[in-house]
């Protein structure tokens, strides 16, 4: 099944200091409300079953996301919102918001916490957010981003004192917290696959990937191209047909470091977006592992 993250603006109302949405340009981009409608229904015809309604916070235009909720449903396609919570102020503000989701027909909540986050959303936000989505049947879960530091300990704390259902996602060093520097990690040698949802930019630039592929500027290597030139079906047609990200998907990404030639001492160090950014977003690197892609990379394989 098709799935995308899809951009309707960029613009956040609150400022965390590790986002890895900042630093686009512009600052904050929208599409028009018509224009992403009449964009869904093209994807329901293009085969997309999956909408993450995502990259700045989507609920500051509210009942613009409601419109857009309401098109999924009727062309039968999951929805998710990730959102910040700034609007559950209250236990009764965040059912109110909660219910009128769920009667547009929202699927999943997904509410984003951190230590970075609350800095500016009092975390009681994302406990009544949690409680009325509860109430009113959507299904939910907080992503809990965190650097894995001692200082995250208390944060995690709150989420297992109120029993509410969280994962863990490790910061990604980009946009805005590329200046925290990357701090090498020791992790088993893990395959690092990649399911690579492409991402839906408000300016109609397409991804093959939704978190840091935006930012890899040296290559573009993720850019798919534009709805303004290319239809829906030809962009996803791109990404599912590139041998090379077929090789992130399946073989995944440590496998492709190793045969690029780095030490396997070296892979354990990085992340898997890291990983990623140092072996695609390198002009050199990348020309020599794409042409793997096509003949030897592909019986690099146990
Ligand atoms: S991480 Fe999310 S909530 Fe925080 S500034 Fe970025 S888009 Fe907004
Ligand atoms: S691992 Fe690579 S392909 Fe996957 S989300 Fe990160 S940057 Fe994108």
């Amino acid at each position: 099944m098709r799935k995308i993250a899809f951009g309707y603006s960029t613009r956040c109302n609150i400022r965390c200091a590790h986002c890895v949405a900042a630093g686009e340009k512009p600052a904050s981009t929208k599409m028009e409300l018509s224009q992403a409608k009449k964009i869904i229904r093209e994807m329901a015809a293009a085969g997309v079953g999956g909408i993450s309604f995502t990259a700045g916070e989507p609920l500051i235009y509210f009942d613009d996301i409601l419109e857009l909720i309401d098109v999924c449903s009727e062309k039968n396609i999951y929805t998710r919102v990730v959102t910040n919570s700034f609007w559950a102020k209250t236990p009764e503000i965040a059912l109110d918001h909660a219910q009128q989701l769920n009667e547009s027909g929202l699927c999943q909540l997904r509410l984003s916490y951190s230590r970075w986050h609350q800095e500016h959303v009092p975390a009681q936000n994302v406990l009544n957010a949690a409680c009325a989505a509860a109430k009113s049947g959507i299904d939910c879960f907080v992503s809990f981003v965190t650097d894995f530091s001692k200082e995250d300990d208390s944060y995690e704390q709150f989420l297992r004192d109120n029993r509410l259902k969280f994962f863990p996602e490790p910061v990604i060093y980009s946009g805005r917290a590329e200046g925290f520097g990357r701090k090498s990690i020791f992790t088993d040698f893990q395959e690092n696959r990649c399911a690579m949802n492409p991402y839906l930019a408000p300016d109609l630039t397409m991804y093959a990937c939704c978190d840091a592929g935006s930012h890899f500027t040296a290559t573009s290597f993720f850019e798919l191209g534009n709805l303004a030139n290319s239809s829906i079906e030809d962009l996803f047609a791109k990404s599912e047909n590139c041998p090379l990200y077929n090789c992130i998907r399946s073989m995944g990404i440590t496998t492709i470091a190793s045969y690029a030639g780095l030490k396997s001492r070296e892979i354990i160090t990085y992340r898997k977006c890291e990983l990623c950014e140092k072996l695609f977003n390198n002009p050199a690197n990348l020309k020599m592992i794409e042409k793997a892609a096509s003949g030897a990379l592909q019986y690099w394989v146990r």
